[in-house]
């Protein structure tokens, strides 16, 4: 049997391993400085005000309930997307409002958005699927004409570019994810970054229980023992430990970057021969998170994955849509027709920052053979 080639995996060098290790021998592992230097440097990346978190999902929980959405709320959002979007959204109280998408970037429509505004409607969070952010200033005019909140979910397109500025500034508000496949990781953790310094400082109370000020004492290596709270917060810091592997994985990004892009790269070549070729990045701007197909209509997505899996290749299916959970069901649900023709055709390659050359070869050879195969199955039917 050949070689397991994963759909995705972290890329942890000695770099991060050191930087572990030195937290360990300081014996102090929970919010400190380490999150204090992380947070500093990715300030500095982004040229804006960052807040550290305990994951992505946390992330934009906490940036929502800064802008006080609430319950009785509705909140825009697609639905081909990771349900950490739409559990953050409901965590709030608010109900996610299931948008179509566009079918060439699988990102939301924004001719669709406005047929779903009401008294309601709080805010929109575009998801930036693979990458790229798809129309993201025709979403931030129409928020303006409503006087709508944005708030980008960025998990998939950290390091990437728009308009050549980073991916993360060229709104107010956006958020990131630092699980453990993403561009870059901190084991679990995530970030806002935000131009609102009245979010930031919201954000930093939140996540450490309400706590006023905690923060700052934190990284100071020391404790709040008399203080206020006049907000529900939530334990969604950082600890030291995840800061350490957070501060090598920042380090590394131009490696991540050129390799993500060199893959996705021969991906489009390869895809193109066997047509499949789909969403159409620049990869001289964005960072691929994720490489995603759509295989030809004719085609059975579960018999494609089944032999891949045969064949010890690892794929996905990004996503399930979120309007089919039990949960989210019966919100105001309009028909999906893009999302809903579209996922069944999706299909993702694997993508992380160690695959190599022959792993692709092998990876598109397979799927090629099998398609063909599929083919003349059904011709034979
Ligand atoms: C990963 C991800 C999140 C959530 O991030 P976590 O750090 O896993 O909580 C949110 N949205 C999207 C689109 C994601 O891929």
């Amino acid at each position: 049997m050949k070689k397991l080639i994963r759909l995705s995996k972290s890329s942890l060098s000695n770099i991060e391993k050191k930087l572990v290790i030195e937290v360990l021998d300081e014996e102090f592992l929970g919010m400190g400085k380490y999150v204090d230097i992380f947070e500093n440097k990715l300030r500095k990346y982004f040229n804006r005000e960052v807040v550290c978190t305990s994951s992505g999902t946390s992330a934009l929980q906490m940036a929502l309930q800064a802008y006080g959405i609430t319950k009785n709320h509705e909140v825009i959002v697609t639905s081909l997307t990771y349900i950490a979007t739409i559990q953050a959204i409901s965590a709030t109280g608010a109900m996610p409002i299931f948008c179509d998408i566009d079918e060439d970037s699988l990102t939301i429509n924004p001719e669709e958005i406005e047929k779903l505004i009401t008294k309601k409607t709080r805010a929109i969070v575009p998801v930036h699927y693979s990458g790229g952010v798809g129309k993201l200033d025709k979403i931030y005019n129409i928020a303006k004409k409503h006087k709508l909140i944005v708030i980008e979910d960025a998990a998939h397109s950290f390091g990437g570019y728009y308009k050549n500025k980073k991916i993360g500034t060229t709104g107010e508000t956006a958020c990131f994810s630092f699980d453990g496949i993403k561009n870059i990781t901190s084991g679990e953790g995530g970030c806002v970054v935000s131009s609102n310094k009245k979010v930031i400082e919201k954000i930093k109370d939140i996540r450490l229980l309400g706590v006023k000020g905690d923060s700052e004492n934190r990284f100071n290596q020391k404790r709040s023992w008399e203080f206020d709270v006049d907000e529900q917060g939530w334990r969604y810091h950082m600890s030291n430990i995840m800061a350490a592997i957070g501060i090598g994985q920042l380090s590394r990004l131009n490696e991540f970057a050129i390799n993500r892009r060199k893959i996705a790269n021969l991906y489009d070549i390869e895809m193109k021969r066997i047509g499949c070729e789909f969403i159409k990045h620049n990869y001289n701007k964005i960072l691929p998170h994720i490489y995603v197909i759509k295989l030809p209509i004719e085609i059975d997505r579960d018999y494609v994955r089944k032999k891949m899996e045969e064949n010890n290749i690892q794929t996905g299916i990004h996503y399930y849509p979120n309007h089919y959970l039990t949960k989210y069901k019966n919100s105001k649900i309009k028909k999906l027709n893009v999302t809903e023709k579209v996922y069944k055709q999706i299909l993702t390659l694997p993508l992380h920052n160690d695959l190599n050359n022959n792993e692709i070869m092998r990876i598109t050879k397979t799927l090629e053979k099998i398609i063909n195969e599929s083919r003349s199955n059904n011709n034979n039917n």
